[in-house]
C-alpha cells in the first residue's frame, strides 16, 4: 500500500472514531475539491465537516456514522473569496455617497457579498463610526454575510483624493506631526488596515506630500497595523514601497513595473491588488459588453444602474469621453504590468474597489476580476489562489480561512462546473457554505 493510501485511511479512521458520535458532522459525497493552496483540483473526493469546522478531505468512501450525507456527485468545492479592496454601504440606486451609510444598507451589501460566494471584505478607507460596531459583530458571526473587515477613515488631502462624497470622517492631516496624531487615534479603534490616496490625478489635483505618508506608515507600524495604498503612477508605487507600504491596492497604470521595483516589492513582500474590473468598467460600457444581459451581472446592480448604463445618454456620454483613450491604455498597462510581476514572483491578491460607484457592482465585480486576472495570463488555479489563500495572508486570517484543510473553518461555495477548468464556473453557485451554515 503506497504510503499517501495508509495516510487517508488512518486519518479517515481517526475521524470515524472522533465524529461517529456526532449528530452535527456532514459529509459532502464526490465532490471535486479545490482547495485554494493552488495545487490541482482533486476529483471524486468527499469533504467531511463537523460544526463550523473541516474536519478532512477523505478519498474513497469511509462515511461516519450520524454524519448527515449531501450527495454532490459532478460539483466542484472551493474556498469562498477573499477581497482585499471594497468599499461597504455608499451605493444607494444611482447614488454613491455617505449618506446612504446605515446598518441596513451595510447589512444588505455583506448579504449581496455572501451570496455571491465572498466571505471576506476588507473595506478601505470610507467607513463611517458604525463600521466598528458591525465588523466586531461580524467577526463573532451574529450579523449575516460577508465578514467586514476595515481600514475606518482613510487618509488623504486636503482638496484631493478621496472625494468629500466619501464622507466627513477622512483624515487630511498636513503634517507628519498631525499624520502621527491621527494614526494615534484611528489605532485606539482598532482598524484591520490604515488607507492611504496617493494620486494627483495626473497634476489635476493636490496630493499627499512623501514625509506626511512616510509618517502615516511609520506611525502605523509602529501600532502593529498595515497600510495600504491607492496608486495609479509608478513613482509613486517606487515611494511608498521604498517607505514600507504593505499594499499597493490598484494597478500602477502609467508606465511598466521595471526590474528595481520587482526586485524591491520582492524584498519588502509588499502585495498587489490589480483592480483590472474598476479599469474594464472605466470604457466598457461604450459598448456591449458580453455579459451585459446575463441575470448573474443584472442581480448585483443596484435599483436603476443597468437602466442607466444600458441607456444611449450613457453610452453616448462613454463613447466621446475625452478620456477615454487614456483609459484603455492605463488598462493595457495593468494587465501587462499583472503578468510581469505575477510571473516574477510578487504576491498578487484579488480587490476590485467594488462599492465606491455604482457601475462597480459588489459581488459580480469579483467574479469579473478573476476573468481578466486569467485572461492576463494566470493559471486559473493561482487566480483562485490569489482571491482565497492569499487574500487570507494579506489580511492576518490565514490561520482560520482561506483555504480548505483540516482545522479550517468550513467556507466554501459549490460550484456547477470545475473554475480550474474554465474561470468563469465560479459563476455558476449552486450553493455557498460560511462557519459551517448554509447561506440563505
Ligand atoms: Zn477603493
Amino acid at each position: 500500500m503506497h504510503k499517501w493510501l495508509l495516510l487517508s485511511v488512518s486519518l479517515s479512521v481517526i475521524c470515524y472514531q472522533t465524529y461517529a458520535q456526532d449528530k452535527k458532522a456532514t459529509y459532502f459525497k464526490d465532490i471535486t475539491l479545490i482547495d485554494g493552496s493552488g495545487n490541482a483540483a482533486q476529483p471524486h473526493v468527499n469533504l467531511l465537516i463537523n460544526a463550523d469546522t473541516i474536519v478532512s478531505v477523505i478519498s474513497g468512501n469511509h462515511i461516519p456514522p450520524n454524519a448527515k450525507v449531501i450527495d454532490m456527485s459532478g460539483k466542484t468545492v472551493m474556498p469562498l473569496l477573499i477581497s482585499g479592496h471594497e468599499h461597504l454601504g455608499l451605493l444607494k440606486g444611482n447614488t454613491s455617497t455617505a449618506d446612504n451609510y446605515t446598518r441596513e444598507n451595510v447589512i444588505r451589501q455583506l448579504k449581496r457579498y455572501l451570496h455571491y460566494g465572498v466571505g471576506t471584505v476588507l473595506s478601505l478607507g470610507t467607513d463611517q463610526p458604525l463600521v466598528f460596531a458591525l465588523r466586531d459583530s461580524s467577526g463573532k458571526g451574529l450579523i449575516p454575510g460577508a465578514t467586514i473587515l476595515t481600514a475606518g477613515y482613510g487618509f488623504g488631502v486636503k482638496g484631493g483624493s478621496p472625494p468629500p462624497a466619501f464622507g466627513q470622517h477622512t483624515l487630511r492631516p498636513e503634517t507628519p506631526e498631525q499624520a502621527i496624531s491621527d494614526v494615534d487615534k484611528l489605532a485606539i479603534l482598532q482598524p484591520d488596515f490604515i488607507k492611504i490616496w496617493v494620486d494627483d490625478g495626473g497634476g489635476s489635483m493636490p496630493k499627499v506630500a512623501q514625509p506626511v505618508y512616510e509618517a502615516i506608515i511609520k506611525e502605523a507600524h509602529e501600532k502593529g497595523l498595515k497600510v495600504a495604498a491607492h496608486v495609479y503612477f509608478l513613482e509613486d508605487a517606487r515611494q511608498l514601497v521604498n517607505a514600507g507600504i504593505d499594499l499597493l491596492a490598484h494597478s500602477i497604470r502609467d508606465k511598466e513595473v521595471d526590474a528595481a521595483l520587482i526586485t524591491a516589492m520582492k524584498e519588502k513582500g509588499v502585495f498587489y491588488i490589480p483592480t483590472l474590473a474598476l479599469d474594464e468598467y472605466g470604457f466598457i460600457y461604450a459598448g456591449q459588453p458580453e455579459w451585459i444581459n446575463d441575470p448573474f451581472f443584472i442581480r448585483s446592480l443596484e435599483p436603476g444602474v443597468w437602466d442607466m448604463i444600458t441607456s444611449d445618454v450613457y453610452k453616448k456620454e462613454q463613447q466621446e469621453d475625452k478620456n477615454r483613450g487614456k483609459k484603455m491604455r492605463a488598462f493595457m498597462t495593468a494587465v501587462v504590468n499583472l503578468r510581469k510581476l505575477d510571473s516574477a514572483g510578487v504576491k498578487i491578491a484579488m480587490g476590485t474597489d467594488a462599492g465606491a460607484f455604482p457601475v462597480r457592482a459588489q459581488g459580480f465585480s469579483e467574479h469579473l476580476e478573476l476573468q481578466l486576472m486569467v485572461e492576463a495570463g494566470l493559471s486559473p488555479l493561482k487566480v483562485i489562489s490569489c482571491a482565497t489563500l492569499n487574500g487570507a495572508t494579506l489580511l492576518g486570517i490565514e490561520k482560520h480561512t482561506g483555504t480548505l484543510v483540516a482545522g479550517k473553518k468550513a467556507d466554501f461555495m459549490i460550484l456547477d462546473g470545475d473554475p480550474s477548468q474554465d474561470i468563469n464556473n465560479t459563476r455558476h453557485i449552486v450553493e455557498v457554505w460560511k462557519n459551517g451554515k448554509k447561506a440563505e
